[in-house]
């Protein structure tokens, strides 16, 4: 190495690259460990760790997975709910029900997006998002509206991947 570099001489190296792969900005890594910016972005490119990085990302993708999860979960409740709604004739909580589970089908459409960039995981072809997938479908099969938007979400979850 033609030049040293002050954070990999830095004591506190190992605290440093944790802190690059997380969230932290060079800016306040350098001023909090009193290096150069240009020393940081340096050794941020150069002399980070790849097993860190990879750790770092393997990290992101399984609270993504989690996020992924429970979303799925709350969108169960809430055809649960929209299921008994209908039984019971009480078409306000109904729609109030269809109007969360759009809320709901849009936030996984984005966390969808988000994962299916990622090649470990492709949960459009799981058991599991099929099984809700048809289960969505069918408890929309009233509001001809709500299931044609839903449809779209769903579609365009999947073609933002392909
Ligand atoms: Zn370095």
């Amino acid at each position: 190495m033609p030049r040293s570099c002050t954070v990999c001489e830095h004591p506190e190296r190992g605290t440093i690259d944790r802190a690059l792969v997380g969230d932290a900005s060079n800016r306040s890594v350098a001023s909090l460990y009193d290096v150069s910016e240009a020393a940081v972005r340096r050794h941020k490119s150069n002399h980070l760790p790849a097993k860190l990085v990879v750790a770092a990302q393997a990290e992101e993708v399984a609270g993504a997975d989690n996020l992924l999860d429970q979303v799925q979960h709350l969108q169960q409740s809430t055809l649960d709910i929209l299921a008994e709604a209908e039984r019971s004739k009480q078409y306000r909580t109904a729609l109030s029900a269809i109007r969360e589970a759009r809320g709901n089908l849009e936030l996984l459409a984005k966390l969808l997006g988000e994962l299916d960039d990622r090649p470990t995981v492709n949960v459009l072809i799981s058991p599991e998002w099929l099984e809700l997938r048809a289960a969505i479908v069918g408890a929309l099969e009233p509001y001809t509206d709500a299931r044609g938007a839903v449809l779209r979400a769903i579609e365009g979850a999947g073609n933002a991947g392909a």
